[in-house]
């Protein structure tokens, strides 16, 4: 019986090119294994979608029922996250970077968990140790996980050997920049493209009583503020149909996670009272504010001083 390999549910990359990486691994030793995921591919994240397209990689297959299956789990070790009736599957192997879950099994297994940012930097020392070469798209995946793991090694997860194992492993992909390619990753996570702008303003958004003044704000992430070069006016006419109706303040916080900064676009029946709340001057309809990241720790306080609340 072939071994599914497996990543957590709501599948990350590093769940998806983990399991990828894991059942090349057992194949090259002799074992058969095929690379699963709980999901359909069509049900993937941008992120993992753009790259597994970017390497050549076929995604995994679906996975919904581990009974009566040899398994091996990837990215995670917790029943919970696990496919249905994984309890009385027959876990054959673990590869983890996370705490250890409650997974139990009756024979001896192979079990990997190391304090690491990412499993395709375990997994990358257990290519090394089986002395299997890993092949070129198979490299791509691992190294893109581990970027995204790391958050481009800036999360406090990220210790040295993810570092090395994106040395080694962009050299086996062919990836000379993986400053590009984090920025790729991220660009996709943050996708605008074809979403009607009003839906734009409110994938997160809240409305907030400033002293009976009804006050909204909305945020989006982004990679680079270019991203909605195109469509602001398009976002500024969702904010005038939204204040419209009966809000005395609309603020979309474009926020540039790389630059880290915000740029906010203000509609307001005062707007020298916004300008007054982030000591900014309003350059048109918007301001940059440098630092500028979170509408719970920052937007909203100074919105609230301003208001007299
Ligand atoms: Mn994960
Ligand atoms: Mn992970």
């Amino acid at each position: 019986m072939a071994i599914s390999v497996v990543g957590h549910a709501n599948p990350d990359t590093d769940s998806v090119t983990s399991a990828i990486a894991l059942a090349t691994l057992l194949n090259a030793q002799g074992q058969e294994a095929t690379a699963c995921m709980q999901i359909a591919a069509a049900d993937l994240n941008p992120e993992s979608t753009t790259v597994l397209n970017r390497f050549g990689l076929a995604a995994p297959e679906m996975l919904s029922d581990a009974a009566g299956k040899e398994i091996a789990l990837v990215d995670f070790s917790d029943i919970a996250q696990g496919p249905a009736n994984l309890d009385s599957a027959d876990v054959v192997a673990v590869v983890d970077h996370h705490k250890i879950g409650d997974i139990t099994t009756n024979n001896p297994i192979l079990f990997r968990a190391e304090p690491v940012g990412c499993t395709g930097t375990v997994l990358n020392k257990m290519f090394k140790e089986a002395g299997v070469a890993i092949p070129k798209d198979v490299a791509g995946g691992m190294l893109a996980a581990i970027l995204s793991d790391t958050v481009n090694f800036k999360s406090p997860t990220c210790t040295e050997d993810d570092k090395a194992a994106v040395a080694d492993l962009k050299a086996v992909a062919g990836v000379e920049d993986t400053e590009e390619l984090f920025m790729e990753m991220l660009k996709a996570k943050s996708a605008v493209d074809g979403v009607p702008a009003k839906d734009l303003l409110f994938r997160d958004y809240k409305d907030f009583d400033m002293k009976g003044n009804k006050v909204g704000v909305g945020q989006l992430e982004l990679a680079t503020l270019d991203q909605v070069a195109d469509i602001r006016e398009a976002l500024i006419g969702a904010m005038e149909e939204v204040k419209a109706d009966g809000r005395h303040t609309v603020l979309l916080m474009l926020t540039d996670v790389v630059k880290e900064g915000t740029d906010l676009v203000v509609l307001s029946d005062d707007p020298a009272l916004i300008e007054k709340a982030f000591d900014t001057k309003l350059d048109g309809k918007s301001m940059w504010i440098p630092g500028m990241m979170s509408r719970k720790k920052q937007t909203v306080p100074n919105l609230q001083t301003a208001f007299g609340c």
